[in-house]
């Protein structure tokens, strides 16, 4: 008997304990037959167009075919599902997420110090254990695979649980990440989410230990230095770009100034990540990248879920929360409403906070410039939250980056591609998902707009379908307290 089927039958019972009120539709994933989805205009995620009145063939956790009615026959007995008037896509892939954060303030003392309210060791241990909260506000929001790209060594262990759990995104990770900055703010006695890059030998030391636990990619936090500590530290990350290379790992660079991102493309980086926001790329850096043929995961909207988080502190007005189809769990919730009742903890005047507002705005402008220079030049773009940041809430957060790199320039179909095959090329996982091609894993999304039309659509959503079991998107909603 297989694990799928044990889950699907634990939440069948699960369910029914739970006295759903609307019936579930996840029996017929556990039943040995195969899908077929009738009728939807496809887009595969590769970049095509739309195809009309498409057929999409399931059996098991793969898609075994894909294409109009005469290439995709219904089989017989198989449980067929009339999506007519629908879109079909590939689930979305969410490349820069932090399981280790909160998306609130508790998870980022160093922004502002709730400690005395809530202990990082108290709130670190519950995202250690009770990590099913955002697995499950993903999938509410149409996030069937995610890269966590930065934190404690427990989020390798997602992997595994995830991986064939229908009712969690796939999960790929870095494990801590190197840097010459290691907040203290941000470490545990006996845990550490960074490591010292004090000297090459160090990054090297560093490399070879993610490597020994399997990790996904070396991530390095290259925050910019002093001036005069400038080319030592281009030399450290050179070196575990080199040892990243010797262990057959990939390099994962947040670097936000050019001249940063520029070290990171020599010294190897196979992703960057967070846009240059300092200044306008120039031509040498652009070839650089489509030379590399390097990633760039822009992350446009985190730094603003800082702003309103600020904003709500100063004015004592809690922060909206976008979360249209009820995914985020209310204890997330009920955090960031406590924005609107920290400003005695924060660090920062009202006059120092109009400055670095001011200044956090006109880089955001520079980034939406920057991501469409990149993307016009040809360069692999791939959609990234980071998700966990104060205000970036796992799961909702997708469309507001979507519709932001829309926005900047990219149209709808490139933003689907980066937000399903670009990410799962981030994630080195294109040959099991980010498309729906045969033989790929059944990752997809039932939407009731078109998608193509505008990258908001994606919030209307029908249906999520992980490995193969479907998932009514009103059973995957948090569950609501009878009060309210
Ligand atoms: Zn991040």
């Amino acid at each position: 008997m297989s694990k799928r089927f044990l889950l699907g039958l634990m939440f069948m019972l699960l369910a029914a304990c739970a006295d759903e009120p609307e019936p579930s539709s996840v029996s017929i994933s556990v039943a040995p037959v195969p899908i077929a989805l009738v009728g939807a205009s496809l887009v595969d995620g590769s970049g095509a167009a739309s195809l009309s009145d498409a057929v999409v063939l399931i059996e098991e956790d793969r898609i075994v075919c894909a294409g109009d009615a005469s290439d995709c026959p219904v089989p017989d007995g198989a449980n067929e599902i009339d999506v007519s008037g629908r879109w079909i896509t590939p689930g979305l892939v969410d490349a820069h997420v932090h399981f280790s954060q909160t998306a609130w303030a508790d998870g980022r003392p160093d922004a502002i110090p709730v400690g005395p309210l809530y202990p990082y060791a108290q709130v670190l241990a519950a995202q250690r254990t009770e990590p099913e909260r955002y697995f499950r506000a993903y999938l509410c929001s149409g996030v069937t695979a995610v890269f966590d790209v930065g934190g404690f060594p427990w989020t390798w262990s997602l992997r595994e649980f995830a991986e064939h759990n229908p009712y969690a995104p796939h999960v790929s990770a870095t494990g801590p990440l190197v840097s010459q900055v290691t907040p203290p703010a941000l470490s545990l006695p006996a845990e550490k989410m960074f490591i010292n890059l004090a000297d090459s030998e160090a990054g090297r030391a560093a490399v070879r230990y993610l490597a020994a636990n399997d990790t996904d990619a070396i991530k390095v936090w290259f925050i910019q230095p002093a001036r005069d500590m400038q080319e030592e530290i281009d030399t450290r990350v050179r070196a575990v770009g080199e040892e990243a290379r010797r262990q057959q790992v990939p390099l994962i660079v947040h670097a936000t100034e050019l001249r940063q991102a520029q070290v990171s493309v020599e010294a190897g980086a196979r992703v960057l990540v967070h846009s240059v926001e300092d200044r306008v790329v120039d031509k040498a850096f652009v070839d650089a990248v489509i030379d590399a043929d390097v990633i760039y995961t822009p992350t446009l909207t985190v730094r603003g879920g800082y702003l309103r988080m600020f904003d709500a502190a100063f004015s004592g007005e809690p922060p909206e929360v976008e979360d249209p189809n009820h995914c985020v769990d209310q204890g997330t919730l009920d955090k960031i409403a406590r924005s609107a009742e920290v400003r005695e903890y924060l660090r920062m005047d009202e006059e120092q906070y109009a400055a670095y507002r001011a200044r956090a705005t006109g880089r955001a402008e520079t980034l939406a410039t920057n991501l469409k220079i990149l993307y016009e030049a040809g360069v692999t773009i791939a959609m990234g939250t980071d998700a966990g940041n104060p205000l970036t809430v796992s799961g909702p957060s997708v469309f507001a980056e979507m519709e932001a790199m829309q926005a900047a320039g990219m149209p709808a179909l490139a933003v689907i591609t980066a937000a399903t095959l670009n990410g799962a090329k981030a994630m080195g996982r294109e040959a099991d998902i980010g498309t729906v091609e045969v033989g790929k894993i059944a990752d997809l999304l039932i939407l009731t707009a078109d998608p193509t039309d505008d990258v908001g659509n994606f919030r209307q959503l029908e249906a999520v379908i992980r490995d193969g079991v479907y998932h009514r998107q009103s059973t995957l909603r948090r569950h609501e307290s009878p009060a309210g």
